[in-house]
């Protein structure tokens, strides 16, 4: 990877779970936990407050340009601030949801968060959660899961949540783009959380880790 610090990317669909999965198991290893989703939420967040239409790449690019983006860590979790605002609940709101799709298959979108992502490293070892974090932002890094459910679990589980978020229909807008698409990276265990409570998913992802040498490494996280 070029860094001495390591990384453990968890992709996956809308709702999989996979962002729980990473914050449980970030913190079981005291490592820092990336929400990569939420750097593409504040970035929309910004669009759909100036009435951009997402659609509009030259306008989002436009945007982009003036946006001073903030990236940095407290008490273990991934912080983001766009024009000094931290849009904090708002990332999850219905028109964030329903715009984000659109605004993150912007090429130049990606090339700014990737590149922002990659940065985090320098802030020690972490989990990073996403859609192309073990394809692209770390395609190196030895320790890939993908975090999957069935589209019908996934929707139950956000209209629990009390969120309107079409998640079939992102999932369709983020396997198709051109640019990093949501797949399976090559070497990545996949886990299906249909059925799995959070810490048996967990407890599978530590054993993947183990399997794959995360507590031989030399100063590496042991478990607790
Ligand atoms: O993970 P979350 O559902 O919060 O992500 C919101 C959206 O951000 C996704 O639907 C996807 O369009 C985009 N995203 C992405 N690449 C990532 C993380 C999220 O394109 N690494």
């Amino acid at each position: 990877m070029g860094e001495t610090h390591c990384a453990i990317a968890i992709d996956g669909p809308a709702a999989s779970g996979k962002s729980t999965v990473a914050k449980v198991l970030a913190k079981r290893l005291g490592l820092n936990m990336v929400n990569s989703g939420a750097m593409y939420r504040a970035v929309t967040w910004e669009v759909v407050r100036r009435g951009i239409d997402p659609q509009d790449a030259a306008a989002v690019v436009a945007l982009l340009g003036e946006l001073v983006i903030e990236c940095g860590v407290c008490a273990g979790h991934s912080t983001m601030t766009v024009g000094g605002v931290d849009p904090g609940a708002e990332l999850r709101s219905d028109a964030v949801n329903a715009a984000v799709s659109s605004v993150s298959a912007v090429p130049e979108v990606r090339e700014v968060l990737v590149a922002k992502q990659r940065e985090m490293l320098r802030l020690g070892d972490l989990v990073m959660e996403g859609r192309d974090i073990g394809s692209v932002v770390f395609p190196d890094t030895p320790f890939k899961f993908y975090i999957d459910a069935s589209e019908e679990v996934r929707r139950k589980r956000r209209a629990a949540e009390g969120q309107q978020d079409e998640v079939g229909e992102r999932d369709r807008q983020d396997a198709r783009r051109k640019t990093s698409p949501l797949k399976i990276s090559e070497g990545a265990l996949v886990i299906d959380s249909s059925e799995l409570g959070i810490e048996e998913v967990v407890e599978k992802t530590v054993e993947g880790l183990r399997e794959r040498g995360w507590f031989d490494r030399e100063g590496g996280a042991k478990q607790s």
